[in-house]
């Protein structure tokens, strides 16, 4: 019976494919944008600011596009290049995204390729024939290679729908690896004045803005600008207590088995905290710029194409890693600024489905973040700025409203006053006024000769009689045990926020003494200010709270899904031996979101299967068969 039905389906395909195809080839002029979405990325409708991105681009015109990773950039220049006459050249700097991203167009049954330095002469020049012989739609270049008289030739020889220059944000970056061969990407416009350009980031300041504008020379190109919230990651924010178990105890409460990337500040960090996690049953591997060039995409390939792999990472790892189904982004140091933290966190979540991006910190991250900046080599109008950035990713750290808010406010977008999907929303924080204890935590600071560490300082506070207070006779000071109604981690709290406030700097040639900004400091001392400060939970509470968390966040995910277990392994099981038969990450087959709606919709013919978000024509024809084999076995 099983078999017949099987049989049935795949008669059906072929004649359902056949007429597709003929229908496209035949139909009244050319298709549409939307038969395109629908026909080879099986999406239903556009996204905003998708088509008019798209409409800009086949007018002629260019455009700027600004939109959050995730939002959907690809399909903006990916489908005027496959509807306007000749190939759309895509600029985009990192060889291992280029493959990637030509190997799921081949996939959809685009007609793609690209050109870098990872190919053979044979193998490039088999290139260059297609494209100056009209075989290809879209064409994937390395910046460098553009500029090379040998690429510019071939060009003016072959016909050029449109130029795409993805990661634009790279003209702006100082010391950005990219940045002069992206600057040279101005003679587009003087080489080919009439090829519509397109430039895409994921960085929305306005300075960045700007500098992509007038180095591009993108005047009259139109501005899109697409919202940057990311509502499916749920932003959490905790102190760092004991950071290796608080990792562990989130990894295996709410993510065993999940794809994520853990971020450390140093290559040795990373490489302890790969091997910790490994001898706890994690498939953690390391990934930082000290590795080979071939350790380091070895284990990029593993994060690819295996399920569940964590990466731990310092920053050197994650631009351009186009993986949709990254379930959480762990960072167990501070990221510098907001935007580098909306970049890393943004690689969670791609596919729209539930993602965590979950960090914790402490006053020694403030400390090392603030002396890294100081020693720094910029001048002092850089580091004004970068003082300024960071103060704003502190300010997010210790905000007790919406984390979500925060962060887009910081994009300058308008966003509701809570969100429902970060820490802060789901138990709220609460703030007590600080006023007094900071007083007396500025004088102890002052008193004491601004010499010493924060712990002596609570010492004193406390009125404690340790052997160094007895050796600076600090319990003379009039400051001495005026501070005994608090505890010592009451104490670590506040010195922890006045110094992310600016009230205290931490003197880092003098073993981390506390010195007080006199000019911040002068209108709370003088009683014309109240700080009103956060109230850290205690250890217990805070694992209370987090647990409540978990248990909500999953039950919302079975209830959401209501999915059988059994069923979902099949597919997924189904989904790795295509991916292996073809060379490709299972999610190039169908990502998870496509395998969620199929386990619920179980379809079982190949109407209902196209009907699937997720499912073009070219998947259709490949896979359509092998899954409603499974749902026609498994009634
Ligand atoms: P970006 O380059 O902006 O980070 P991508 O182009 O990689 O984003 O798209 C991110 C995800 O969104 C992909 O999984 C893609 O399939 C999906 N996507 C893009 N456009 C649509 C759409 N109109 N409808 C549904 N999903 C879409
Ligand atoms: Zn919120």
């Amino acid at each position: 019976m099983a078999l017949a039905a099987t049989a049935a389906v795949t008669t059906a395909t072929t004649i359902t494919m056949a007429a597709a195809t003929a229908t496209a080839r035949r139909g009244p002029g050319m298709p549409t944008p939307l038969d395109l979405l629908q026909d080879i990325y099986g999406h239903r409708g556009f996204r905003p600011p998708q088509e008019e991105v798209i409409d800009t681009l086949m007018a002629g015109r260019d455009a700027l596009v600004l939109m959050p990773t995730g939002g959907g950039k690809s399909v903006c220049y990916q489908i005027p290049a496959m509807l306007r006459p000749g190939a759309g050249i895509v600029i985009s700097p990192l060889i291992a995204l280029m493959q990637d991203q030509v190997a799921a167009l081949q996939q959809s049954g685009v007609r793609a390729g690209f050109l870098n330095s990872s190919l053979t002469a044979a193998e490039a020049a088999k290139v260059e024939r297609q494209l100056r012989g009209g075989e290809l739609d879209i064409l994937y270049l390395a910046p460098e290679r553009l500029i090379q008289p040998r690429s510019l030739a071939l060009l003016a020889d072959s016909a050029v729908s449109l130029f795409a220059i993805d990661e634009a944000h790279c003209v702006s970056q100082w010391g950005h690896d990219f940045r002069e061969d992206y600057l040279a990407l101005s003679l587009l416009h003087e080489t080919f004045p009439h090829v519509p350009r397109i430039a895409l980031t994921a960085t929305a300041d306005a300075r960045t803005r700007r500098e992509i504008v007038s180095r591009l020379a993108l005047e009259e190109a139109r501005l899109f600008l697409a919202g940057f919230d990311r509502p499916n990651i749920r932003y959490r924010i905790s102190l760092k207590q004991q950071p290796r178990q608080q990792l562990l105890r989130f990894l295996q409460e709410e993510h065993s088995g999940d794809a994520g990337i853990v971020y450390c500040l140093s290559r040795k960090k990373t490489e302890e905290t790969a091997r910790w996690l490994d001898e706890r049953g994690f498939n953690a591997l390391p990934y930082h710029a000290g590795l080979s060039a071939g350790q380091r995409a070895a284990h990029q390939a593993r994060f690819l194409q295996e399920d569940g792999v964590i990466i731990v990472a310092t920053i050197a790892f994650g631009m351009g890693i186009d993986k949709p189904d990254v379930r959480f982004v762990a960072h167990l140091d501070l990221p510098k600024t907001i935007e580098a933290y909306y970049q890393e966190t943004g690689r969670a979540g791609r596919d729209g489905l539930a993602a965590d991006a979950w960090m914790v910190y402490g006053l020694q991250d403030v400390i090392k973040l603030r002396q890294m900046l100081e020693r720094s080599e910029g001048d002092e109008r850089f580091k004004r700025v970068e003082r300024i950035k960071l103060n704003a990713m502190l300010g997010l750290c210790e905000t007790a409203g919406c984390r979500r808010h925060t962060l887009l406010a910081y994009f300058d977008e308008d966003s509701p006053a809570e969100c429902s999907n970060c820490d802060n929303c789901l138990s709220p924080q609460q703030t007590w006024d600080g006023t007094e204890a900071a007083r007396k935590a500025l004088s102890a600071v002052y008193r004491s000769g601004q010499r010493f560490g924060v712990g002596h300082l609570i010492d004193v506070l406390r009125g404690e009689e340790t052997a160094k207070v007895q050796q600076f006779r600090h319990q003379r000071l009039s400051v001495h045990g005026i501070g005994a109604d608090l505890s010592v981690d009451e104490w670590h709290s506040v010195f922890r926020q006045l110094t992310v406030r600016g009230y205290i700097r931490v003197d880092a040639d003098r073993y981390g003494a506390l010195v007080l900004e006199e000019e911040r400091c002068r209108p709370l001392l003088r009683g014309a200010e109240r700080v009103d400060l956060r109230r850290d939970p205690p250890q217990q509470t805070a694992r209370r709270a987090a647990r409540a968390l978990r248990r909500a966040a999953a039950k919302e995910a079975l209830a959401a899904a209501d999915i059988d277990p059994a069923l979902w392994e099949r597919l997924r099981a189904h989904r790795l031996s295509c991916a292996k038969s073809q060379g490709v990450p299972p999610y190039m087959i169908f990502h998870d979101s496509t395998l969620r709606a199929m386990a619920a919709a179980k379809p079982r013919s190949l109407t209902e299967f196209a009907a699937l978000p997720g499912v073009g024509r070219s998947k259709l024809e490949k896979y359509a068969t092998g899954f409603l084999t499974i749902f026609n076995q498994h009634p």
